[in-house]
């Protein structure tokens, strides 16, 4: 990439003109790179979540694809989603019919804070991220309120299973229902909740899965991300190939996938997981990662 002075001070102008509308919709400066701002990993993925029509399409035939499943899997008094050891055991016929759905980048479209990141050559931080939720601005996947509307009048309750900390309920709740979303607050297991009998192991689900499974039968999982599924014990690639092609039959028929290209345990699998590395390390070893044949 060359650096352009027409470009330069057209992002100097733009810059200028953006503080001096502070009222008006949030948008990128038009030249950030020429501006001499350092390349971003996330730009081309948060682009692509916000402006490609591949993207919605994706979201919206995934969340079709899943409510073509409903009648199936609420026929059917033997259909679970859920695996033995996290809360297959608890799933009798009688159950009232559930599906456990994640909440970012499969209900709610967190993208703008992503761009913001972006722009600003920024990083996620707790602190940001509670700014963020607190605005109430996340925005519904496409094709993910549809699908919740369709699911509530065949009387499915959904429930949300999302780490976002419990402490987070209010605001997350709130933003939900702004759009339509049904959702109550007995029915939101955020991270930190505590299910009892059960030790989660770190952030992953598989305690609230259960607390799930003792009140509902579930009929199917939806997340962007495998996690959201089932457990893993440790983020490897070699683990997550395993979880993906253990289960490989249940994807399109009991667990639905959502794409979330923006952050997910696929990133810092390439780095073993050690977020104390320099960011010019974890590059690097996300460029190991890559197969230059197969
Ligand atoms: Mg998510």
């Amino acid at each position: 990439m060359t650096r352009n002075p027409t470009l330069t001070l057209l992002a100097a102008a733009v810059f200028a003109l953006a503080g001096c509308a502070s009222t008006a919709p949030r948008t990128a400066p038009v030249a950030v790179a020429a501006a001499g701002v350092a390349a971003d990993d996330n730009l081309n993925a948060v682009l692509w979540v916000q402006t490609a029509q591949e993207y919605r399409a994706l979201t919206t035939q995934t969340w079709r694809a899943a409510e073509a499943q409903l009648d199936a899997a609420l026929a059917d008094p033997q259909w679970t989603a859920l695996l033995p050891g996290e809360g297959a055991e608890l799933q009798t016929p009688a159950q009232k019919p559930a599906v456990i759905v994640d909440i970012d980048e499969t209900m709610l479209d967190n993208s703008a804070y992503q761009a913001r990141l972006v722009v600003d050559g920024a990083s996620y931080g707790s602190a940001s991220w509670a700014s963020w939720v607190k605005e109430r601005r996340a925005t519904p996947v496409p094709g993910a309120l549809a699908f919740a509307k369709a699911a509530a009048d065949k009387g499915v309750t959904i429930v949300y299973i999302s780490n976002r900390t419990h402490d987070m309920a209010a605001d997350t709740i709130a933003n939900l229902r702004a759009y339509g979303f049904p959702v109550e607050e007995a029915n939101y297991y955020g991270l930190g909740v505590e299910v009892p009998g059960c030790t989660p192991h770190g952030s992953e689900k598989g305690c609230r899965r259960i607390a799930a499974a003792s009140r509902y039968r579930v009929l199917l999982q939806v997340g962007d991300q495998i996690t959201d599924m089932a457990q893993l014990t440790s983020n490897s690639p070699a683990e997550r190939d395993a979880l993906f092609n253990r289960y490989n039959a249940w994807f399109g028929q009991r667990w639905f996938v959502l794409p979330g290209p923006t952050y997910g345990g696929y990133e810092p699998a390439a780095f073993g997981n050690d977020w104390s590395l320099p960011a010019d390390v974890r590059r690097a070893r996300k460029q190991q990662a890559l197969e230059l044949a197969r």
